[in-house]
């Protein structure tokens, strides 16, 4: 028989994990305070709850995909939270993305109530979430992961056992560290071809065969030269991802001479266009500061799977 899960966390992301579980036959117990966001699932089959105890209660497992390791504790440990409900040896999978020191410390308080946690970052953007394709970076106990792995695999095409809580995070925030580099940098490659005359699709098809290719060009460049921008995800998750990214070069000792760059470019993102802004808007700065837009007929308003 198939595990139950509690599914707390119906955003962007979060929607879209709890559908691929939905569709692969899982019974899944939804809350999110936003009452919109759990109707949808509720339309797609899954059965409301009044609070994170409550799902957890009735599902036995749990999964959260929330914004900051602060809502994460509380929909954890806080009044009405998972710890509450969840049975003695049942999971709870974090999907959220959290640094090292969030998780483990986390996950602490989890098995002090006698609840195993997996960790289970993803990366691959809204647009794999939607078909189910979308990576998982898991840390845990691997019997643990074992048991997990056919839920992972309804809502993930790859999974990757990194070694222990708190080793998924590094390698999550490690992926997005790259991730927010490569668009910064995508900006800037656009933006010189454009200044340069050259026709900016047939720039996009040549980056996209060449070796300065990345996962970040060919995907969120197509959101600006169609100009939606609309990546699913927000200045403020990429700004909380990077603090997570600098914390870890300081305690490790690495100078991170890229990473705060593009952190500081980040904050000015946010001050002019603000942190629920799209990431993939941080290139308007470049387009505001040159003053022109980088704009191309055949792409997107929004990637598909
Ligand atoms: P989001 O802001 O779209 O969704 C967060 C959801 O949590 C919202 O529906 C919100 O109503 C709900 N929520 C907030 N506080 C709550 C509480 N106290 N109780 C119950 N529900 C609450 O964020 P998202 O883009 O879905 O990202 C979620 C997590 O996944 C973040 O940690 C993010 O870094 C990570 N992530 C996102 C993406 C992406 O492409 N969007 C990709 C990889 C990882």
């Amino acid at each position: 028989m198939s595990e139950s899960y509690a599914f707390i966390g119906l955003g962007h992301l979060g929607g879209n994990l709890a559908a691929s579980l939905i569709r692969n036959g899982f019974a899944v117990t939804v809350f999110d305070r936003n009452p919109a966001a759990v109707e949808s699932l509720v339309a797609l089959g899954a059965t409301a709850a009044n609070s994170p105890a409550e799902a957890a209660a009735k599902a036995g497992n749990a999964i959260s995909c929330l914004p900051s390791p602060k809502v994460s504790e509380a929909v954890l440990a806080g009044p009405g939270g998972l710890i509450e409900g969840l049975p003695e040896g049942g999971t709870w999978i974090e999907m959220s993305t959290n640094g090292r020191d969030e998780i483990v410390r986390l996950a602490a308080l989890a098995s002090a109530k006698g609840v195993e946690t997996l960790e289970c970052p993803v990366t691959g953007g809204v647009h794999l979430a939607a078909v189910g394709k979308i990576t998982a970076l898991v840390g845990g106990d691997a019997a643990l992961y074992a048991r997990h792995r056919t839920a992972i695999e309804a809502m993930c095409a790859k999974s990757f056992l990194m070694g222990p809580v708190g080793s998924a995070a590094v390698i999550k925030v490690i992926t997005n560290m790259l991730a927010f580099i490569h668009l910064v940098a995508a900006g800037e490659a656009l933006m010189l071809a454009k200044q340069g005359g050259l026709d900016l699709a047939q720039s996009y098809h040549a980056i996209v065969a060449s070796s300065g290719n990345s996962f970040v060009h060919e995907t969120e460049s197509q959101l600006i030269l169609n100009g939606s921008y609309d990546i699913g995800f927000t200045m403020d998750l990429a700004l909380k991802d990077l603090g997570f990214a600098l914390a870890m070069g300081e305690q490790s000792g690495v100078p991170l001479d890229l990473a705060s760059h593009v952190k500081a470019i980040f904050e000015q993102g946010k001050a002019a266009y603000g942190g629920s802004a799209w990431s993939t808007q941080i290139v308007k700065l470049l387009e505001d500061a040159v003053g022109t837009e980088l704009r191309a007929p055949g792409f997107p308003a929004k990637l598909e799977g």
